[in-house]
């Protein structure tokens, strides 16, 4: 028989519809999979987790991450995205080499990991060589984390791989040849612990050639699409939505990343093909994308995740994505409700509640992901990705609603164990992983691209030789 492991007399947050939130109740766990959950389960010669008054959660789904970034963590607290392209994409990106890569995809996974990001969708648009996509594939392998291996494009010019040499589109294509070697002999299996995507540019950023050979290269690979639209207010980024109705490339499941600018027939458009949505609120508010319009996206039914984006510029677990969502939409909607009740009568309507956020870190991300058949949720029979949140520390207790102590008053210190594929890859607060060899690897790999980099900017450490 398959190992068993029995969570008992915990706070079921199940992201379940049919199941709801059990104040205390068992999960069992078989293998890799959840058998059961529901109060007072017995299960002979099976391993007990007492988790009496602790919560527990899906994983939360990062659906958006450039993982390779990890090794140089908050080298732009202070960037706008115009700056990040020209020194994180433009200055960075060429110089990276595979072990760079690996190094930051591992340490980036150990990470999510550590703060119960059970599926991380990595948007690895650092396919400079073939030797690049394997060192980000086996980083992600190694960890141990579920995961989908957005396959992109390199990184070796900003001009010529997002803007095109004249600056009216690019002409330069994603590897095809790449992309189909993958997809065939590492990641065929559509339910194994990493599966593959595409991550894209897309319209205004290529010529309409190059988007239509991507997006068809997508289709016959079977393979769901991700991209960037409606950030900040670049010419390039605005309209993306109605030049892919244009091209007919409006495909289902296909994430829509920021989609801070979207026009309201784009929204329609994004709802009718069945796609989603990727906000990444912390950093689409500091650096300049615009607000999260998740409010927006929720009224009309579309799936939102949450995402974490780049390490270079503010922290990647989902407890900071959750508190700036949640702060961000209910502040805009606050300040039109005042805007047209300037009596102060009027208490504001349709706000959105802790429920929809911790959704959105959970099981909706995992639609975004395209994981939700099996992961997402505490339902039996999906797979065992889910996370103990510890309810003694003097930040969590004492709980009354136990889905406000997750999303207005936890943070990664409380996440105390994390399983994923039924595997306790944290085990109470400590990671299941040896730290030592990653880190080193991730420093060494700090110290050569600061080297690389030109003129330091202003607050950075002296590289070391
Ligand atoms: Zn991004």
């Amino acid at each position: 028989m398959a190992d068993r492991i029995l969570i008992k007399n915990a706070i079921v947050l199940s992201q379940d519809d049919a199941i709801g939130e059990l104040p205390d109740a068992d999960i069992l766990i078989e293998g890799d999979k959840i058998v059961d959950v529901r109060p007072g389960i017995s299960a002979d010669g099976a391993e007990v987790i007492d988790a009496a008054g602790d919560i527990v959660i899906p994983g939360f789904v990062d659906t958006h991450r450039h993982t390779w970034e990890t090794s140089i963590r908050t080298s732009a607290p202070d960037y706008t995205l115009g700056a990040y392209f020209s020194a994180i994409l433009d200055k960075f990106a060429p110089n990276y080499r595979p072990e760079d890569v690996h190094a930051a995809n591992l340490w980036g996974a150990l990470e999510c990991i550590n703060a119960g990001i059970t599926t991380l969708v990595d948007w690895s648009h650092i396919m400079n060589t073939a030797a690049h996509a394997d060192a980000a594939i086996s980083g992600l392998q190694e960890s141990g984390i579920r995961s989908v291996f957005a396959f992109g494009f390199p990184n070796t010019s900003i001009q010529a791989w997002w803007f095109g040499m004249d600056w009216a589109g690019s002409t330069e294509r994603i590897d095809g040849d790449l992309a189909r070697k993958i997809r065939s002999q590492q990641l065929s299996d559509d339910r194994g612990l990493v599966t593959m995507a595409l991550a894209t540019r897309g319209t205004n950023f290529c010529k309409p050639e190059v988007v239509r050979y991507e997006w068809e290269l997508a289709k016959e690979l079977g393979v769901n699409i991700t991209v960037h639209v409606a950030m900040d207010r670049f010419g390039y980024t605005k309209m993306q939505l109605r030049g892919l109705k244009d091209l007919d490339l409006l495909y289902p499941n296909t994430t829509y990343i920021h989609s801070s600018h979207l026009l309201d027939d784009e929204w329609q458009m994004v709802a009718d093909s069945g796609g989603n949505v990727s906000l990444a609120p912390q950093i689409e508010m500091q650096m300049g994308h615009g607000w999260a319009p998740a409010a927006t996206a929720s009224k009309m039914g579309i799936p939102i995740g949450l995402s974490s984006d780049v390490a270079t510029t503010a922290s990647s677990d989902q407890f900071t994505q959750m508190h700036a969502v949640f702060a961000s939409e209910r502040a805009r909607r606050h300040q039109e409700t005042w805007d047209e009740n300037l009596d102060g009568t009027i208490d504001t309507p349709n706000l959105i509640t802790s429920r929809d956020v911790l959704r959105w870190a959970t099981i909706d991300g995992a639609r975004v992901a395209g994981v939700a058949d099996w992961s997402g949720s505490i339902t039996p029979g999906k797979k065992a990705d889910l996370v103990i949140i510890d309810t003694q520390a003097v930040n969590v207790s004492p709980v009354i609603d136990p889905v406000g102590a997750v999303v207005c008053a936890a943070d990664v210190s409380n996440v105390k164990t994390v399983f994923v594929n039924g595997k306790a890859l944290k085990r109470d607060f400590k990671l299941a992983a040896n730290l030592g060899a990653p880190r080193k690897a991730v420093e060494a790999s700090r110290d050569y691209l600061i080297g690389t980099f030109g003129t330091p900017e202003p607050g950075w450490l002296p590289a070391k030789a």
